[in-house]
């Protein structure tokens, strides 16, 4: 018997999909390598503790946002979760700054903290809020970008109304442009706190990113930034035991390793010569690591061209899982930090600016009594992590890099750490099969950078793409949406 679709991959991408296509009546079996879901929104447990993968930052649930609107449709209750204001401290050498999430109260911390420029960051933010609100009233309308059939393009050319044209100044300017605007492209200081928050949620830094994505983005945290009790992986338990609820088949340790089309449908090879047939596809592991898995013949029907593929840049993470004594954090109510190495302001990646993200304290299932379980990641250069010779040492070296700038915001932060887990590109593909440890999508490179995104349209029939490497990008909340995006198309 062939399935209707099958889903390689429950990442928050595939999830979506496959729970979208199980409520409208499909027969769905999903697929994955690993021994959990969520994929680098997932989790593991180790002596007590919960650790998150990698997103520990949930967007997406306030009443309307995309997973607000998901769970109504599936009628699933959210998790539990805490609100975070501020977003998170970010801890500067020379001070903290508050990321409030309500507008009146971030205003005033920006007059706080930029008492000369105050008006001017202000006037920037009010712009950010009215672009911000613009894309998502596109987004909302679950567009296939970039079009590749007529359909697509018609799709599209039906949107253009007054709203997408307001949006025009800020698809052709990276927001650097827009700063300038403003005077605040010299602001040393305002620089640095917006590249922080970029790199985190766009993957780049004023000079690369294109104004409209930015802004998107810088809003998003204002709508509501979550810490889900039990981590994001709880989510994607729920939808993975939706699907299972609608009859269908969620199976974790089944990679796909080999897909090829024969008599009209897809052969999904797996483990123990396991060969399972359907007849479409969306496939979630990333576009990166399409070549490894789809047979000659298909992969040259896509349209992706795997040497350019490989050429585009693509950042990996290096990550420490590690549990703390709660008393290191009992100053302070906020659970998210963004740390500015004192020595490096102006690095970006591998260590010069990181996340540490906090077990929220009534969490109980993420830590043993009187520990939290905590995440820190920084953006990394792949390619650094593939030479074995000193990968040992490199690896110790960072650890220590990120653990030392923690120490010297949170004295005794050092001496509290229970279990240390440190990760790197190496680690992200052996447990995910994120090619070259690739995470994230690919990082923007320029004013005009969104229109090389490749769309959920993956060129062959019947297959379908989502996640962080197809538009709309990276986070929870952009693969899910691209997972909802394939699982319309596929079922239109
Ligand atoms: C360190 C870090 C921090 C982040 N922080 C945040 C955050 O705070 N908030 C946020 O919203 N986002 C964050 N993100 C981004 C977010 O986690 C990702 O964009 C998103 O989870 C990616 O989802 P995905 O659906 O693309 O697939 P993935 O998460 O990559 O999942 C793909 C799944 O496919 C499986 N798979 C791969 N190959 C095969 C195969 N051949 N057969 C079967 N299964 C296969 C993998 O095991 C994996 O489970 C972060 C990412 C990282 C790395």
């Amino acid at each position: 018997m062939a399935y209707d679709v099958g889903v390689v991959g429950a990442g928050f991408g595939g999830l979506a999909a496959a729970a979208e296509l199980s409520k409208q009546g499909k027969n769905v079996i999903v697929f994955e390598a690993s021994n959990e879901l969520g994929g680098s929104a997932g989790k593991y447990e180790r002596n007590g503790y919960r650790f998150q993968s990698g997103a520990t930052v949930g967007m997406g649930f306030e009443e309307g946002g995309v997973f607000d609107t998901l769970f109504k449709s599936l009628q699933l209750q959210k998790p539990p979760m805490t609100l975070l204001n501020p977003i998170m401290d970010i801890h500067m050498p020379d001070r903290t700054i508050h990321y409030y999430r309500e507008k009146k109260e971030w205003y005033q911390e920006i007059e706080r903290n930029f008492p000369e420029s105050a008006s001017s960051i202000q006037a920037f933010y009010d712009e950010v809020f009215y672009v911000g609100q613009l894309v998502d009233q596109l987004l909302d309308r679950v567009p296939v970008f970039p079009p590749k059939t007529p359909t697509d393009w018609t799709r599209l050319v039906s949107m253009v109304n007054p709203t997408s044209v307001r949006l025009l100044p800020y698809l052709n300017q990276t927001v650097y442009d827009r700063l300038k605007k403003y005077h605040l492209h010299e602001h040393e200081l305002f620089r640095i706190f917006l590249n922080g928050e970029l790199m985190d949620s766009v993957q780049t830094s004023v000079e690369y990113c294109p104004a409209f994505l930015g802004y998107a983005a810088l809003q998003t945290f204002h709508k509501g930034a979550y810490a889900v009790h039990g981590g994001l992986a709880t989510v994607a338990e729920q939808l993975a035991d939706y699907v299972k609820s609608c009859g269908n088949e969620v199976l974790l340790r089944y990679p796909i390793h080999h897909i090829e089309k024969k008599h009209g449908h897809f052969h999904l090879h797996s483990k123990r010569n396991s060969i399972f047939e359907v007849e479409k596809l969306v496939l979630n592991h990333s576009v990166h690591n399409l070549p490894d898995t789809l047979s000659e013949d298909l992969m040259k029907q896509s349209y992706i061209h795997p040497e350019k593929e490989n050429n585009r840049e693509a950042w990996g993470a290096f990550i420490i899982h590690a549990g703390v004594d709660e008393r290191v954090f009992q100053h302070t109510d906020v659970s998210y930090h963004q740390f500015i190495a004192p020595d490096h302001p102006d690095d970006l990646h591998d260590g010069g600016q990181f996340l540490l993200s906090l077990s929220a304290p009534e969490d109980i299932r993420m830590a043993p009594e009187g520990k939290r379980s905590l995440t820190i990641s920084t953006h990394t250069d792949v390619k650094q992590w593939w030479d074995a010779d000193d990968y040992e040492q490199k690896k110790e070296e960072m650890k220590d890099r990120l653990i030392d700038t923690v120490e010297h915001y949170f004295p005794g932060f050092k001496e509290g750490l229970d279990i240390v887990l440190p990760g790197t590109p190496v680690t992200f593909q052996k447990w995910l099969r994120r090619r070259d440890g690739k995470v994230g999508g690919y990082a923007p490179t320029g004013r005009y950078s969104w229109l090389n995104s490749y769309s959920i349209r993956s060129g062959i029939k019947d297959v379908y793409l989502c996640g962080d490497t197809v538009f709309p990008g990276a986070g929870t909340l952009g693969v899910t949406l691209s997972g909802l995006m394939a699982a319309r198309e596929l079922l239109r």
